[in-house]
């Protein structure tokens, strides 16, 4: 291998001329206590940033063992060295200078969320990789290898010092990352144990800064525990802990607008990942498969069998098999709901506020006036029991203007002043003097999941593929609409979307496939190869975060080149 000095004399050779004769540098590189690796060299200043590594071997690196060796305690490491390079890394940040992005040191950004993330990987026996970008500065078009050289001679070599070593950190700061995860993680296995579908702790803070930052609210009321929904969690780490564990069953959330139940089933939704330390939200963990449920007006739908919630719609398409390219808000609400069951979610987190109403309840005075012939949805008041009791799934449903469920739950939290009481027993008794009128025509067949897809678009393997933010990834400029995938909490999940939307596309779009088992083969190649045996190429770059087995389900539901 080239050692650093191979690079500083090639970084000489090299100054002053043009930019392309960066490319020369890529390759691999032995400095002190690790291995620079220029894995790809951008085209020109202003193009996106070079890929480079730090390699360090496990020797040097130091971390203990058991820091990394489940999945949850590897994932937690791997968070906090990504973070703290990325702190070290941001001081050095166009320190080094010149034209377009030169000079550029890119971290991933970690949120309050703890991901795999492709920016760090702890190996199996011990050694670090950590992946970012690198602008190689130039005056104009023309190389200034001054510049670079500070960089990697300088401001690398000491964030690698402080981010990438285990002594570089106070031995209590890493135990308490490791702590956390331990926690989060026995919590969740509790979900399963205690028949719960979600646990807060007694002072978490639910809401955030603002509605663009993710911070903690200061000031904020801290959640406390009814005493009848109380649990106490005996935590391996942090020891006993109370607070309101939410059974499985049916869960309303009701309240006076403002109190605080939108607050509540958001922090649930994001529930589904672990939370960093003075987040707020570390104890509040929801089942891993949890799944928002909203409409979503003029999403498209690809074979999908909505046929429990929609019948006999006037223009006569076939509900068992439904497809549309502009649905409407009961009917896309519909399909979300059975792509989830789908995809293997056992509690369902709707918000009346984002809810189609004609799906959610019909009330008795409509019924009176259209008869049920004419209506053809079966709304999902009446399928809410039978999706516990038939198929296994809970549905937490926050409500406000609505008491017809009042009459489905098996237990009514009201938010009254951000704090949540248990009003069963009182929204009960009102309720049997109200009875409900209606009730589903006939039992609830599991819906087919049997259609197998395959996709009309043609790819060239080098398509270009963008996600922009959360909201949405394009491939090869069709673009796939997620906004209203909730739960995706970081633009990293995006790309690797768009990543393995590619990969399925080239692959698995057979029409040999359902869904299930499209996803289920993605699922199986990041399990074997990780990231790089979805994204292919020669190296993986950072800038990946792995989604949830359902987020990938959402983004190849709605991608609109699918067919059966
Ligand atoms: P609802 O859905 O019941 O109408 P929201 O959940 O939207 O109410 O909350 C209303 C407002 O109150 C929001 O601005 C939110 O940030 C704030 N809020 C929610 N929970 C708390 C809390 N525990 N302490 C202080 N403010 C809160
Ligand atoms: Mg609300």
């Amino acid at each position: 291998m080239k050692s650093s000095e191979d690079l500083r004399t090639l970084l000489e050779r090299i100054d002053h001329r043009s930019y392309p004769a960066y490319k020369d540098t890529a390759g691999s590189y032995q400095f002190g206590g690790y291995v620079l690796s220029i894995d790809h060299v951008q085209g020109d200043p202003f193009a996106s940033p070079s890929d480079v590594s730090i390699h360090v071997p496990a020797a040097v690196a130091g971390f203990p063992a058991e820091y990394f060796d489940k999945t949850h305690r590897r994932v937690a490491l791997q968070d906090l060295l990504t973070r703290t390079f990325g702190r070290e890394a941001a001081q050095f940040s166009f320190k080094a200078k010149g034209s377009g992005k030169s000079g550029l040191l890119s971290v991933s950004r970690c949120g309050q969320e703890i991901l795999e993330r492709s920016a760090c990987r702890i190996l199996p026996a011990g050694g670090v990789v950590l992946r970012f970008h690198v602008g190689f500065p130039a005056n104009g078009r023309t190389i200034n290898a001054r510049e670079l050289m500070k960089i990697f001679f300088e401001f690398l070599p000491r964030c690698a010092e402080r981010a990438l070593k285990y002594r570089s950190y106070p031995a209590a700061r890493v135990r308490g990352v490791i702590e956390l995860a331990d926690d989060q993680e026995y919590l969740r296995g509790q979900l399963t144990e205690r028949g719960l579908a979600a646990f807060v702790a007694d002072g978490s803070v639910l809401p955030r800064e603002s509605g663009v930052s993710a911070l903690p609210m200061k000031g904020a009321v801290p959640f406390r525990a009814p005493e009848s929904l109380t649990v106490t969690m005996q935590l391996p780490h942090a020891g006993a802990r109370r607070g309101m564990g939410i059974p499985r069953g049916i869960t309303m959330i009701a309240g006076g607008g403002y109190h605080g139940k939108s607050t509540l089933l958001k922090a649930l939704e994001l529930g589904v990942y672990n939370h960093i330390a003075g987040d707020g939200r570390e104890y509040v963990v929801t089942d891993a498969g949890a799944m928002k449920l909203r409409a979503e007006d003029g999403r498209s739908i690809t074979g999908v069998d909505i046929s429990m919630f929609i019948r006999n719609l006037p223009n006569g398409k076939d509900t068992a098999r439904f497809s549309t390219e502009d649905a409407s808000g009961s009917t896309s609400q519909a399909a979300n709901v059975v792509e989830a069951m789908e995809a293997g979610s056992r509690v369902f987190l709707i918000d009346e506020d984002t809810s189609a109403t004609n799906f959610m309840i019909r009330d008795e005075l409509m019924q009176r006036v259209i008869n049920r012939e004419s209506e053809p949805i079966i709304p999902f008041i009446d399928r809410v029991e039978e999706l516990y009791r038939t198929f296994g799934i809970s549905t937490i449903l926050v409500a406000g203007s609505c008491g017809s469920y009042f009459h489905r739950a098996d237990h009514i939290i009201q938010m009254k002043q951000y704090q949540p009481v248990d009003i069963t027993a009182l929204a009960k008794r009102e309720a049997a003097a109200f009875p409900l009128q209606t009730e589903a025509p006939d039992a609830a067949a599991e819906p087919n999941f049997t259609r197998c897809i395959h996709c009309t678009q043609r790819l060239e393997d080098r398509v270009k593929v963008r996600a922009s933010g959360v909201d949405s990834v394009s491939i090869d400029r069709e673009v796939v609409d997620l906004r209203y995938v909730e739960q995706l909490a970081d633009p990293e999940q995006v790309n690797l979307l768009g990543q393995i939307l590619k990969y399925a596309i080239q692959n698995l779009m057979d029409g040999k496939r359902t869904v299930n088992e499209i996803v289920d083969a993605i699922e199986a190649v990041l399990k074997a190869r990780g990231m790089e045996g979805i994204c292919g190429g020669k190296f993986l770059p950072a800038g990946y975060a792995l989604p949830r087995r359902q987020e990938i389900a959402a983004c190849i539901n709605r991608y609109r080149r699918l067919r059966v």
